[in-house]
C-alpha cells in the first residue's frame, strides 16, 4: 500500500516523487499561476530568504516549493491532461489540499 495517493490512479510512497507527480499535471512550464501572475524563485545571493516573484517570501526553500505548486493547482483540480488529481490519502501534508474542491 502506497503512502500517497492521487484520484488519478498514481501511488507513490515518496512524498518528493508524489508533489512530482502534481507538478507534472499541473505546471504549465510558463510560470504563470492560475491567479494569471508569474510566479518564480528570484535568486538573493547573501541571503537566506527565498521570495518569489509575486511578494511571497520565506527561509525554507520547501515551503518556496510549496507555493510554487499551490499557485498553478486550478481550483477544480483539473490537471493539463484533463483529468483530475486530487490527493485521495488522508496521511497527505492538508497544504497539499485544495482549499475549495468541486462538487463531484
Ligand atoms: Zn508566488
Ligand atoms: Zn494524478
Amino acid at each position: 500500500m502506497s503512502q500517497f495517493h492521487c484520484s488519478c490512479g498514481f501511488a507513490i510512497d515518496d512524498p518528493e516523487s508524489f508533489a512530482d507527480h502534481l507538478v507534472w499535471v499541473f505546471d504549465r512550464n510558463d510560470d504563470i499561476g492560475t491567479d494569471g501572475h508569474p510566479h518564480a524563485e528570484i535568486t538573493h545571493p547573501n541571503s537566506s530568504t527565498h521570495q518569489c516573484h509575486c511578494g511571497y517570501a520565506t527561509t525554507d526553500p520547501v515551503d518556496l516549493n510549496d507555493h510554487l505548486l499551490l499557485v498553478v493547482i486550478p481550483p477544480d483540480n483539473m490537471g493539463l491532461d484533463g483529468a483530475r488529481h486530487v490527493p485521495i490519502d488522508p496521511t497527505t501534508p492538508s497544504r497539499w489540499y485544495v482549499s475549495r474542491p468541486a462538487d463531484n
